[in-house]
């Protein structure tokens, strides 16, 4: 596909969009008499408009029910998290009983290594991507030191070549091999939240295994973004949130996935109430009985208010199936590097963008090194309506995400930038 820089080429691309329909669906925060040029899906997806609706439904059954609402409502809150599963599975790649709504990001990355992350002997080692999320690095320290390592050794980063912003994946290959006998896990984010390089899940899995370590993803920058497949893909455990590119609201409820090989064999783990026997549960045994399923890991029962918003949110992407929106993702943002890439040039201003550019190695997300720039270019876009992100050090973070966002929004974005830097 050749691209071109006008107002013309973006709205033919967009009225050729078979999913173009969806960004009616949303809500768009206002800039003046207009709508915000949006480009935050990756930290805050916006709310789709079936969300209030849905959280009405739980509170008018709340009213109307009580406590009978947990059997007696149109959406059953016992069994909420149900209505979930099939919609993650088929998001995520996964069969039904490998995932399960619950809890929040973070406390789900630890709840899955309490389960994987079994340090014994000389293995004893992390494996992580340079620069991960600072929450992941806070739980792998904390767990290393939970199980008397020290992290100043026991947690690896996999460091980028001199001169360059991203991994390579047969450097990350050469370092689990380097690391063989004492790695016990690499966990990786599925997407690298700060660069926007989408990470060979397979191939790391793949060569975690080959020295008998666990592999883990957490898929906060990928799930609703990437294409995944990650019972295909033999991932051992992964989990991602529901408030970035799937649009469930702040804070919403979290996902986990643990492969089927894994299932039913007593694990151990962090036991709690919902991970027990649902046919027994209210039998109240002293004995804990897990379910043979990924809710075997959850500990308390449901967030309801959130699983509404969730369901709905993932009722859109699963209407709009993910394959295609990521094919249409993937043309998106390569117009928005193409689009970059010409401003670039109108305003002999250097606009380095640091994410991969193979459509395999990135999801809808391009962070740009404003050199000289960075903090003044993205509160001048910000003042035009432009809601993109700043991350410290210095990079620009913007993300059109297939279902809200349009080729006009990416024409718009390039005018505002080329205003700015004129
Ligand atoms: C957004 C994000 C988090 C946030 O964690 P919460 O537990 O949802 O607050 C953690 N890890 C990564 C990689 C993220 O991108």
């Amino acid at each position: 596909m050749t691209f071109e820089h006008s107002l013309a080429f973006a709205q033919a691309r967009d009225a050729a969009d078979p999913l173009r329909a969806y960004r009616n669906e949303f809500l768009f925060p206002r800039h003046h008499d207009r709508d915000a040029l949006y480009f935050t899906g990756n930290s805050l997806g916006l709310q789709p408009k079936a969300a209030a609706a849905a959280l009405t439904q739980e509170l008018d059954d709340w009213a109307r029910f009580g406590v009978e609402g947990h059997f007696q409502a149109k959406h059953p809150w016992y069994s909420y998290h149900e209505e979930l599963t099939p919609l993650l599975a088929r998001l995520v790649g996964a069969l039904p009983e490998e995932v399960v709504a619950m809890n929040q990001l973070t406390s789900n990355l630890h709840f899955l290594m309490v389960s994987f992350y079994r340090p014994e002997g000389k293995r004893r080692k992390i494996l992580t991507e340079t620069r991960p999320f600072p929450s992941d690095t806070y739980a792998f320290a904390s767990q290393i030191a939970f199980h008397g390592g020290d992290p100043a050794t026991d947690l690896v980063e996999v460091q980028p070549r001199a001169g360059e912003h991203t991994l390579r994946t047969e450097d990350i290959v050469a370092e689990i091999n380097e690391l063989g006998e004492e790695l016990a896990l690499v966990c990786f984010g599925g997407v690298n939240f700060y660069t926007g390089q989408a990470f060979d899940m397979a191939t790391i899995t793949q060569a975690a295994h080959a020295v008998g370590a666990v592999a883990g993803f957490d898929l906060a920058h990928a799930a609703g973004n990437l294409h995944l497949k990650l019972h295909d893909w033999n991932v051992d455990f992964a989990c991602w949130c529901s408030y970035k590119y799937l649009n469930s609201g702040p804070g919403s409820v979290a996902g986990a996935f643990v492969h089927q090989r894994h299932l039913g064999k007593q694990l151990p783990l962090f036991a709690g109430w919902w991970g027990h026997d649902k046919n027994e549960r209210f039998r109240m045994e002293r004995t804990f009985k897990p379910m043979p399923t990924a809710e075997a890991w959850q500990v308390s029962n449901a967030p309801v208010f959130s699983m509404a918003v969730h369901r709905v949110a993932l009722e859109l992407f699963d209407r709009a199936g993910i394959a295609q929106l990521r094919a249409k993702s993937e043309q998106l943002t390569a117009y928005l590097a193409f689009i970059i890439a010409d401003v670039e040039k109108a305003t002999g201003t250097r606009l380095e963008v640091i994410t991969p550019s193979d459509a395999v190695q990135r999801g809808c997300q391009l962070s740009i090194l404003a050199h000289g720039h960075g903090k003044a270019l993205f509160d001048r876009i910000a003042e035009r309506g432009v809601i993109a992100d700043w991350r410290e050090p210095n990079v620009i973070r913007v993300a059109p995400v297939p279902l809200y966002n349009s080729f006009e929004d990416v024409w718009r974005l390039g005018e505002v930038l080329k205003e700015c830097l004129s």
